[in-house]
């Protein structure tokens, strides 16, 4: 399980990633894995979760959180 702090939300690497786009930028939104799926309609221009810090410390499996939602 991710956890939703201040802390993870800091080494979220999803602001560079071309899938992430205007509508999560202007909602703040990221750290998709220790919360939700975003709101807004996600592009799937690619996901580069797998060289987030979060991503390895947390031994995720997948990606584009984003748009599927937390791992179980
Ligand atoms: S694994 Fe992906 S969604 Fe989770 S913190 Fe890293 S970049 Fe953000
Ligand atoms: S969860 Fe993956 S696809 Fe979605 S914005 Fe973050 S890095 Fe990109």
């Amino acid at each position: 399980m991710v956890q939703d702090n201040q802390e993870n939300f800091s080494k979220c690497g999803c602001e560079p990633c071309p899938s992430y786009n205007a509508c999560m930028r202007g909602g703040s939104q990221k750290l998709f894995c220790g919360k939700d799926k975003s709101s807004c309609e996600v592009p799937m221009n690619g996901c580069i979760c797998m060289n987030c810090l979060v991503h390895m410390e947390n031994n995720l499996q997948s990606g584009y959180y984003c748009k599927k939602g937390k791992e179980e």
